[in-house]
């Protein structure tokens, strides 16, 4: 089987080397000629852990190739997986320019059947627009079919390779049979290939992000309830999370959930549902709430600092929307350094990945500095914006001695508050007491 993937990002990429992982050849074709010259020559332009070892050997044994040409890149494919940017319109709606317009190319490329793979997230009925821009370029046989990606950043391969399920909405036999057999190596341990109508499986892409989205944020809402009543939200945390209908992942309490998917799936579906004139009450309240808890630190520092920021030297660890990524779309912490930067702060910031990215946004706006401690000399504090491991258990004397003021603000509850204290500095999270020395 031979298979095209257009879009070459986290999720095409990935879904490019898996694939090539398991014997199928594989084009990959991007626009970005810079991205696609860096990949033909061996680099890959995104950090994701164990991609490279895929890469290389894929590469190598010939199976995986780029292009910026649609035409050479799809030219003996099977299937097209189509792994298009969906960005936010301004209303919230999801942008389907960059898939609809690689549909109408496709249009006119098509020599043979084809099933053209919808992987990006879209909203229902996009495959209906899809199969009309391909059908006004052509009369040849085609099928278009929905495989949304559940693939979490960070750990993508594994995701990839191991699917808790893969979703396939398509309506023809044809189409299930090829898109089931090329996914069959990957679930042999079990997990199921769901099939099922094609607006079925675009909702159910937004629906699970909205569920993640809303269960971080019920517990965001409880642990601002937990501080006003003295209560600790990692003990309600663990509490609630052993019991089997609850579960204990995405119950971390913090300063709000981030990336490229989350925020800009929620406002898709509110969007959708306005659309058919249906208030989703539940995802308004999730997209209210997030925004005020990405900044709840911001209040916090305010506070401590009698809500005079300016000339004030802070240190921020962790950049990144969440760890083991270099992606900063809609990270909590650019949110906060906007803030901290309006205010007049200074600040020395380090991630292990994600520098890069953020100097092309921001610039010499902030000091980014090659080690975690660099971030702390001469800080009034310390604020911790993402969970990476290397935060989890510093020195805390190389801490104290390189700050001035010994006062963290973590967004990730990374320590025990009676520990920091003992160690000597004031310590203050989300949703737990708050301890000054
Ligand atoms: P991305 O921005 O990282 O990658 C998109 C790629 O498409 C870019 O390299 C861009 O240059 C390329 N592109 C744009 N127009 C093109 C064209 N006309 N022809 C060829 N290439 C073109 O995006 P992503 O994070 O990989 O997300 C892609 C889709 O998958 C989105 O709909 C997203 O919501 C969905 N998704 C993302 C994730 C994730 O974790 N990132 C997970 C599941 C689903």
């Amino acid at each position: 089987m031979k298979i095209a993937v257009v879009g070459t990002g986290y999720v095409g990429l990935v879904t490019g080397t898996c694939f090539s992982e398991i014997g199928i050849q594989v084009k990959c074709v991007d626009i970005d000629e810079e991205k696609v010259k860096k990949l033909q020559n061996g680099t890959i332009p995104i950090y994701e852990p164990g991609l490279d070892l895929l890469f290389e050997r894929n590469i190598r044994e010939k199976r995986l190739a780029f292009t910026t040409s649609l035409a050479e890149g799809i030219n003996d494919a099977d299937v097209i997986f189509l792994a298009l940017p969906t960005p936010p319109n301004e209303d919230g709606s999801a942008d389907l320019k960059y898939v609809l317009k690689v549909a109408e190319d496709i249009g006119t490329l098509l020599k043979r059947y084809t099933i053209i793979v919808d992987k990006s997230t879209v909203p229902v009925g996009t495959a209906e627009l899809v199969k009309e821009k391909i059908s006004n370029k052509t009369s040849i046989e085609f099928d278009v079919a929905s495989n949304p990606e559940f693939l979490r950043e960070g750990v993508a391969v594994e995701d990839f390779m191991k699917p808790d399920r893969v979703v396939i909405g398509a309506n023809t036999d044809k189409a299930k049979k090829i898109l089931g057999d090329l996914y069959a190596p990957l679930v042999r341990q079990g997990n199921p290939i769901i099939f099922m109508d094609i607006r079925s499986a675009e909702l159910t892409k937004y629906a699970a992000n909205a569920f993640l989205a809303t269960k971080i944020t019920f517990m965001n809402e409880i642990a601002n309830l937990c501080e006003l009543l003295g209560a600790d939200v990692d003990m309600v945390r663990r509490g609630i999370g052993t019991d089997n209908r609850i579960g204990k992942r995405f119950l971390f309490a913090g300063i709000g959930y981030g990336g490229s998917c989350f925020p800009k799936d929620v406002q898709a579906l509110a969007k959708s549902s306005k659309e058919v004139k249906y208030n989703f009450r539940i995802l308004n309240a999730v997209m209210e709430i997030n925004n005020q808890q990405k900044i709840k630190l911001i209040d916090k520092i305010k506070a401590y600092f009698n809500h005079d920021l300016k000339g004030k030297t802070i240190a921020i660890w962790g950049l990144s929307f969440k760890p083991y990524t270099d992606d900063i779309r809609e990270a909590p912490a650019i949110d906060n350094i906007y803030k901290l930067l309006d205010a007049g702060v200074n600040i020395q910031a380090y991630d292990p990945e994600a520098m890069n990215n953020v100097r092309l946004i921001l610039g010499d706006k902030i000091k980014l500095v090659n080690e975690e401690y660099d971030a702390l000399h001469n800080a009034d504090a310390l604020m911790i914006f993402t969970e990476w491991p290397v935060f989890r258990t510093p020195d805390f004397s190389i801490m104290k001695s390189k700050m001035k003021n010994n006062i963290i603000f973590d967004g990730r509850n990374l320590y025990d508050p009676d520990t920091m204290k003992e160690n000597g500095f004031s310590y203050i999270s989300i949703g737990r007491k708050e301890v000054y020395v």
